[in-house]
């Protein structure tokens, strides 16, 4: 979807559950680093179209992990994202939600018109289906697979086109959402929250947008590199780029009382940690090994 629905989204849920526009801010901030895997960052078009790294590497939950360590507000923005993004379509590539993991799967079972393609004896685990190909070959044309065979269906889909009817309600119902939580009668109280909120509250979640800025700006000189307009301009992005870098650990520099704090929160309940990163891994572990024990073959 496009980025300014996520934003406004992102803004309209941290209004309306934690009240607060500082929260809400944070919020929005998590909803635009997913798209920073957009771009072909500087990875050459073909390789960046077979490897089909957009709506995967930034879209997912290892993602979602780490900035749940910087605050779990940014990483609530990361996964609506996701979710948003999961609501699209096949030709808008949907969401990878658990690469890089889902990539050990490289085979569907059956392909886009439903027939049984011949398994590899090296292969023992398999998705149920290849992505539709004809419509994958209607993406836009950077999100288009290359690559001679279609790629198992590892990606989540949905009925939503980007741009389209759904994209746009969302952005115009989050848009209303707001206006009412500001504006409408009986939340007076709501304005004067906002408006009584010192400005120095904000800059930490406003110097955060710096970075990002920066970041996207030097993926669009990458990607529109070869235009007339920004053609002359191209060699500035491996600066611009590090220039974001830069700002992106300063913020988290000046963000780390209270990215301290949160981590120690975090690990005060140790079973949780412990229940979440090892034991979940290793049942699925095990379901795997026993579903493909004996040379079977499992279907994902
Ligand atoms: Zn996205």
């Amino acid at each position: 979807m496009d980025l300014p629905t996520h934003f406004v989204f992102g803004f309209a849920v941290g209004l309306v559950f934690f009240g607060k526009p500082e929260i809400a801010l944070l919020i929005a901030l998590g909803t635009l680093i997913p798209d920073l895997d957009r771009e072909y960052w500087f990875i050459p078009k073909k390789v960046y179209a077979e490897e089909q790294i957009h709506r995967a590497g930034l879209h997912n939950v290892f993602v979602m992990a780490l900035t749940y360590l910087v605050s779990p507000f940014f990483s609530l923005g990361v996964f609506l994202h996701s979710l948003q993004d999961s609501f699209t379509t096949v030709k808008d590539r949907g969401v990878e939600w658990f690469y890089p993991f889902t990539r050990l799967v490289k085979r569907g079972l059956y392909d886009e018109k439903g027939n049984p393609r011949p398994l590899d004896p090296k292969e023992k685990i398999y998705f149920f289906q290849e992505d539709p190909r004809g419509l994958v070959d209607k993406a836009d044309e950077d999100l288009r697979e290359y690559g001679c065979e279609p790629i198992p269906w590892r990606r989540v889909y949905g009925f939503g086109q980007n741009s389209q009817i759904l994209d746009k309600s969302f952005l115009i119902g989050s848009v209303i959402i707001i206006l009412v939580w500001f504006f409408a009668p009986g939340n007076a109280l709501h304005l004067s929250v906002f408006a009584g909120t010192p400005i120095v509250s904000y800059y930490l979640v406003g110097f955060g947008f710096i970075p990002v800025l920066v970041l996207f700006g030097a993926g669009e000189l990458d990607r529109r590199g070869h235009t007339p307009a920004l053609g002359r301009f191209t060699f500035l992005k491996y600066p611009i780029f590090g220039a974001g870098i830069l700002l992106l650990a300063i913020w988290l520099v000046l963000m780390r009382n209270s990215i301290i704090q949160n981590i120690e929160t975090i690990f005060y309940n140790p079973a949780a940690i412990l229940i979440a990163g090892i034991i979940i891994p290793l049942a699925i572990l095990s379901i795997v090994k026993i579903k493909t024990r004996n040379d079977r073959t499992a279907v994902v």
